[in-house]
């Protein structure tokens, strides 16, 4: 009868692989004082809830690997201008159902993340889609431009 022993065994799942959520060790408590409980977590899900640990039980929030870029700008090449990153994630115990479903976190670095549903992170991605093409079309009409006058 070892049940949580074995679940806890399982491999941490990367973004997209299996569908059942698992028992993942996470470590619970304030600093000094704190012990490992088991947690259901999402196949998603490559937080480090062993090692990095939450006061309670109802902080631990679910995070896929992260999608990340940063937009650079030519007049500092030590600092990017700004930063878009997403990732799945899901919060187990909020008071919203929308919150507790798995959806898509979209972070530009500032105070307010966005929460998309699926359908909303695919109208984005379709819409990042259009939008790199016209600074793709930028990018060719600013070299030609710079082209014409080197002549
Ligand atoms: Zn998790």
């Amino acid at each position: 009868m070892s049940t949580v022993p074995q679940a806890a065994q399982v491999a941490t799942n990367t973004l997209g692989q299996g569908s059942a959520p698992r028992l993942v060790a996470a470590l619970i408590g304030r600093p000094g004082r704190t012990q490992t409980v088991f947690v259901q977590c999402e196949p998603w899900c490559t937080e480090p809830h062993a090692s990095e640990p939450e006061v309670a039980v109802e902080d631990i929030t679910h995070y896929s690997d992260m999608a990340f870029m940063q937009v650079p700008t030519l007049l500092s090449e030590d600092t990017a201008h700004s930063e878009l990153y997403c990732r799945v994630t899901s919060d187990p115990v909020s008071s919203d159902p929308r919150m507790r479903a798995a959806h898509v976190l979209y972070g530009d670095g500032s105070s307010m993340d966005a929460f998309l549903t699926p359908d909303m992170a695919d109208e984005l991605a379709h819409d990042l889609v259009a939008f790199a093409a016209e600074v793709r079309g930028m990018a060719r009409v600013a070299r030609a431009a710079n082209e014409a006058d080197a002549d």
